[in-house]
């Protein structure tokens, strides 16, 4: 068997050990003679697998009773519209932290429904590092404050949050939800796809504190209502089954990986193989990212020239280093090095990339 090099941007690589778990339990699910994806999403079998994965994600990120986690569908990209939907009202302002496109979609959505405003963006930086960001900077009616923890295209990372007192912070954790110990009590939401760092695409995690619906729009389409997912924790409509069970064996992997503290040590120790060879050769591998915003998930770097960052993305690929090419809207190299990319294909990666600059100079 080989395994790619697997450096996609998301979905992305899985845990091996998942996915050979799953393929074990596939046929037969825990005796009841059909898969996971077989079983009614009312069944005793299927409520116990959506119960052990919420149960698992809340004490792995040590989520607080004051939060309620859902499993839903859309995407963090319906998220950018359910958030502002149900919770900008009239006369308050969303303010938003612009470090990206995703940023940047996440504040188009908010104008559908109500007053907007960017209290700080890195656009004209070509978002190479987070802004300072405090309580200070927001309009006093802020209804609520958006930022986007990782941005996956430009490849910076909040390395740690500001107080903000009592203003609801709204955080899209896509793509480092669970890779590193973030204090979940500061946050009103959180929320993400699984495709990065938690399992297959199709489930969205929302994690929500539910003090927040005591002010909540009304008149809202049902499915996009959070109290109409609440009430029927996950189950108001068919969820997607296989990727909340999918979902529970991941988590499962990382707490037999030393929980998010021995996850996010080898996450450090996996980038710092490829930032310290960037350092080391800074006119061959260009960072994007500033020093102080250097993500821990989405390694960005550019080349000398077109020809040359073609050529290697080619040797790579015919080495097995899959989805180096940076996002289509920026070019360069990306390196997406997720929770279960092992070091091994970082340490791969970097003595590849060292002898390509050798015999390129
Ligand atoms: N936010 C961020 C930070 C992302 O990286 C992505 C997907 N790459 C999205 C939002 C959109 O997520 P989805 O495809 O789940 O809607």
């Amino acid at each position: 068997m080989v395994r790619a090099h697997n450096f996609n941007a998301g979905p992305s690589a899985l845990p091996l050990d998942v996915l050979k778990k799953a393929q074990e339990e596939l046929i037969d699910f825990k005796g009841t003679g059909m898969s996971v994806m077989e079983l009614s999403h009312r069944s005793k079998e299927f409520e116990d697998v959506l119960a052990d994965a919420k149960d698992r994600l809340k004490k792995l990120m040590e989520i607080p009773d004051t939060h309620e986690i859902l499993f839903l569908q859309g995407g963090a990209s319906l998220q950018f519209s359910m958030l502002p939907m149900n919770f900008l009202q009239e006369g308050k302002v969303g303010a938003y932290v612009v470090t990206g496109s995703w940023s940047k979609k996440a504040l188009k959505e908010a104008k559908n429904f109500g007053e907007t405003v960017v209290v700080a963006s890195t656009e004209d930086d070509s978002f190479t590092h987070i802004p300072e960001v405090t309580v200070n900077t927001l309009p006093e009616n802020t209804g609520y404050l958006h930022i986007t923890t990782n941005n996956t295209i430009y490849g910076t990372q909040w390395q740690d949050f500001p107080d903000f007192g009592d203003v609801p912070v709204f955080a899209d954790m896509s793509s480092d939800i669970l890779s590193k110990k973030v204090d979940v009590s500061k946050f009103a939401v959180i929320y993400g796809g699984a495709q990065k760092n938690l399992g297959p695409s199709g489930v969205t995690i929302v994690i929500l504190r539910k003090d927040l619906l005591n002010q909540q729009n009304s008149g809202l389409p049902t499915m996009l209502d959070y109290t109409t997912h609440i009430k029927a924790n996950s189950l108001f409509n068919t969820p997607p089954t296989f990727g909340i069970y999918m979902l529970s064996l991941v988590l499962e992997w990382v707490e037999q990986n030393g929980g998010v503290e021995g996850i996010q040590k080898r996450n450090e120790e996996k980038a710092a193989l490829l930032y310290d060879l960037m350092d080391e050769f800074p006119e061959f591998y260009t960072p994007h990212a500033q020093k102080d915003s250097r993500s821990l998930m989405n390694v960005t770097f550019t080349m000398p020239n077109e020809e040359l960052t073609k050529d290697f993305l080619q040797k790579a690929k015919a080495e097995g280093f899959i989805g180096l090419n940076g996002h289509r809207s920026i070019g360069g190299c990306r390196a997406s090095i997720y929770n279960a990319v092992p070091i091994e294909t970082c340490q791969a990666l970097a003595e590849f990339m060292k002898a390509y600059r050798e015999a390129h100079l």
